[in-house]
Parts: structure tokens; C-alpha cells; sequence
């Protein structure tokens, strides 16, 4: 989860000073949900039988989940930060306005940069919106298909 590693740039790229309860507290609900958005994706990928690992490091962006032999990555992504396009969660904070937009444009740069290596790599990528998993039961199941197809071993090169 690139949570923690996204504060830790920040700091580095000058976050505004203090962190505000408001801002502790949005920090909080992102990684709740995200644990849980991941934990989702981690239910469906077992549901269809497939197997993973959780956070490759040794995989460019350190993908949620991936599995090296079959040359697949799935990357869980918050909606806040990692800007869901047209998604009401990708809101702009008001305080700061300049500093989070240049700070989500870095995101989006390096969210790109990320997938591009890995299909470089031969990587089958697939990119899950938290928002997507919150969604009634129906969805869920279309989503799981949605993830045994991509990830179907004639999909990918060997
Ligand atoms: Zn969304």
C-alpha cells in the first residue's frame, strides 16, 4: 500500500506545515478505506482461485497484488488520491488549492509511469477505484469476472 510512502513524499515536497485534525482525520478515512477496498480485492481474487502476492516491491509501484509467473498487477486505488476520474471522491481540497493540485498531477504522472513499466515488463495491468468495490453486490460479481478474465492465462504472454 502506498500510503505511508505518499506522506513521506509529500513532507519531502513541502507539505504546508502543521497537519490539521481535519487533514489527520481525512488521512485516516483514506487508509481505512483503501485497507478495506484491498481486502475486497483480495476476497475476489481467492474467490476465483487466483493467486498473488501482496505489495511486490520488487515490481515497479510495488503493485497491491500481482503474480510474477502468470504477469499480472492490480493496483487498488483511492479515489482522492489517485484522482478517479469524474468520481465524486476526487475532490480538491479548498486550504492549499495550488499545492494539492500539483501534488495530484504528480500522482497521476507517476501512477502512469508505473503501469507503463510494467506492461513494459510484459505485465498485464489492471487498475481497481475504491469506489468500485462500495457498490451493491451485482457489481462485486461483474467486477470478479471482470478479474478472472483479465487475468485468464490466455491473456497474458508466458
Ligand atoms: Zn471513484
Amino acid at each position: 500500500m502506498s500510503g505511508e510512502g505518499e506522506g513521506a513524499r509529500t513532507r519531502r515536497a513541502g507539505r504546508p506545515a502543521a497537519q490539521s485534525p481535519e487533514r489527520a482525520a481525512l488521512l485516516a478515512r483514506v487508509r481505512r478505506t483503501r485497507t478495506a477496498a484491498e481486502e475486497q480485492v483480495a476476497h475476489l481474487l481467492r474467490a476465483a482461485g487466483l493467486h498473488y502476492r501482496r505489495n511486490v516491491r520488487g515490481l515497479p509501484g510495488s503493485p497491491d497484488f500481482a503474480n510474477r509467473t502468470k504477469r499480472w498487477a492490480i493496483f487498488v486505488n483511492g479515489c482522492f488520491w489517485h484522482r478517479h476520474t469524474g468520481c465524486a471522491r476526487a475532490t480538491v481540497p479548498k486550504n492549499n488549492r495550488a499545492f494539492w493540485v500539483e501534488k495530484f498531477a504528480a500522482n497521476r504522472r507517476r501512477d502512469a509511469a508505473k503501469i507503463r513499466s510494467l506492461r513494459a515488463l510484459g505485465f498485464h495491468v489492471l487498475v481497481i477505484w475504491e469506489c468500485e468495490l462500495d457498490r451493491s453486490a451485482d457489481r462485486l460479481a461483474r467486477l470478479a469476472r471482470r478479474l478472472s478474465e483479465a487475468v485468464r492465462p490466455t491473456s497474458i504472454e508466458p
